[in-house]
């Protein structure tokens, strides 16, 4: 590769996904000589939130070779389960429902729960909550941890909890370790080449910096793509309402919980995300609907936290994506790509998949933009296909206590696939077959929507339901039941995970 034209990657911003981009470009093309520095402002501050997250980010640390002995109890992280939805219906019995991450038994018995939601659908009373069929459900209860003993050979994947702001400086302390150069300044200018390309990046130090590809991590404010390149922001306001987020640490439980749990509120959702040393809480909400005060109380009620405990974070969210990812010579990872407000914690999954898929589709492409189009269209995808599971959180709340959950519900602007995907749960057609159609299964399966769909309690009302062949649903049930049982006892206490030879 003597005649590679790139030499030089330079990324702006030091935040979670500047960290995570420098380490994973540098693992891909250590052997071609690409020099990489990244550039962060030691007077504008990273977002310091996001703590939860999906299996990718083992995925990530796995292709580093990063072990959880090594980063885990640097990041105060924790292990996670999946997300408990509370508060968001109001039908008896469906109150709350649990959104696992797959695992290698659920062919065992989510059959069980897709046969039962098709039946209730159907209009027969047998039981068809989700949290009945799910391993990972069982495990959340008994805060056990998703790591099976070594005599259980099946694949469970999980996910983390951490502390964002100590998630970023592992990473860089670990980019420190293979070589990449960390300059703290301010970018002021932005100079580029006839073509349109970026040529440097003027510092408030008088450097001029020169790369021959940028990776704009600068958040929110997406410096290089949106400022500088004009690429226009697409907003999801339309049917995404949240655009505020308070925050407020409360003390840990000494048994740590193994999941997320979501609590729905007035005008929108709570956080309460389990790190080794504390609890992150915050409250997602729209600023249409309610102010920054009503806000805080509300969440300081939910909490039973007064204001001379502790303070609270205020944060802006701005929710939606860029119209394309990479354009010229610049690719944008992180906020400043895009964002879908944080309910399934997936924005760390994104910047994953975006600079893994970038490194492929460059190097694909002879180090090239042959490949942008498919790569920013792969992207503009995921963002949506990602969207929609989540606006359908939203959509099929059934609570009456504020306009903000009215309007959430009746929202019509929605896009094709997810009222295509309404339609066929309500029609009580099969999913898995509707999901192909689409080509939108690889954003969120079968499992996902169905959990959501039951755990939401989609079904006719109870005194319309007849009885069914309650003897067969029962023998099911008790095999489920039995069976999931059987395979907790392979899982050990979070509390005694945590702690196995990781400090
Ligand atoms: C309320 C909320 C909750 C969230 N929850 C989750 C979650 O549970 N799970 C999840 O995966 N994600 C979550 N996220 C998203 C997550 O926080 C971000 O995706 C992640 O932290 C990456 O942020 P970033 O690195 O893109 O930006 P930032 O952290 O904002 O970093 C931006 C960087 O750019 C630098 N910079 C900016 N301008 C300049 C300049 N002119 N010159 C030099 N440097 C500059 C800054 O100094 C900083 O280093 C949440 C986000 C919000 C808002």
């Amino acid at each position: 590769m003597d005649n590679l034209k790139v030499k030089n990657i330079v990324i702006l911003g030091g935040g979670t996904a500047g960290w995570m981009t420098a380490n994973l470009l540098h693992k891909k093309w250590e052997r071609l000589g690409i020099n990489i520095t990244l550039v962060e402002s030691p007077d504008i501050g990273i977002i310091g939130v996001g703590e939860g997250s999906t299996p990718r980010l083992k995925a990530f640390f796995d292709s580093l070779d990063i072990n959880e002995s090594e980063w885990m109890p640097e990041c105060n992280a924790t292990y996670k389960n999946g997300i408990s939805f509370k508060n968001w219906s109001t039908v008896s019995g469906y109150e709350e429902y649990f959104h696992p991450f797959p695992s290698g038994l659920d062919f065992v018995t989510f059959k069980f729960l897709y046969n039962n939601a098709t039946l209730r659908r159907k209009g027969a009373d047998v039981i068809a909550h989700p949290n009945r069929f799910s391993l990972m459900a069982s495990l959340s209860e008994k805060k056990l941890a998703p790591i099976a003993s070594k005599n259980f050979p099946f694949h469970f994947q999980y996910g983390y909890h951490f502390d964002s702001v100590l998630i970023g400086k592992f990473l860089q302390k670990k980019a420190a370790e293979v070589g990449i150069n960390h300059i703290q300044a301010t970018v002021e200018n932005v100079e580029l080449h006839s073509n349109g390309d970026i040529r440097s990046l003027k510092l408030n130090n008088d450097q001029l910096l020169s790369g021959d590809i940028f990776v704009d991590c600068s958040g929110f404010a997406s410096i290089l793509l949106e400022k500088t390149l004009k690429v226009p922001f697409i907003s999801f306001s339309d049917n995404l309402f949240n655009d505020s987020a308070v925050a407020i640490p409360t003390e840990i439980d000494p048994n740590i919980p193994s999941q997320t749990i979501s609590t729905a509120l007035t005008n929108g959702w709570v956080w309460q995300i389990p790190l080794t040393n504390r609890f992150g809480n915050g409250y997602v909400y729209s600023s249409k609907y309610c102010t920054q005060d009503e806000a805080e109380k509300e969440l300081r009620a939910h909490l039973g936290v007064l204001e001379s405990d502790v303070e609270a974070r205020h944060l802006k969210m701005k929710v939606g994506r860029a119209q394309e990812s990479w354009r010229k010579n610049c690719v944008a990872v992180g906020l400043s790509q895009g964002f879908i407000e944080p309910l399934e914690a997936t924005a760390l999954q994104f910047v994953y998949s975006t600079i893994d898929e970038f490194a492929r589709a460059f190097e694909e492409g002879g180090f090239s933009n042959q490949f942008r189009e498919e790569f920013n269209q792969r992207m503009n995808m995921n963002f949506e296909g990602i969207r929609d599971y989540i606006v359908l959180h939203y959509k099929t709340n059934s609570r009456n206590d504020s306009q903000y959950w009215i309007d959430n519900r009746e929202n019509k602007n929605i896009s094709n696939n997810l009222n295509d995907m309404l339609n066929c749960w309500y029609n009580t057609q099969n999913l898995e077959t509707e999901l192909k159609r689409l080509n939108i299964g690889s954003y969120y399966s079968q499992m996902s929507w169905t959990c959501l769909l039951s755990g939401m309690g989609l079904f006719p009302p109870k005194e319309k339901l007849t009885s069914a062949d309650t003897k067969t649903a029962q023998a099911d049930l008790d095999f489920v039941d039995n069976f999931i049982d059987g395979c907790s006892m392979n899982f050990k206490p979070h509390e005694q995970m945590l702690t196995r030879g990781l400090s």
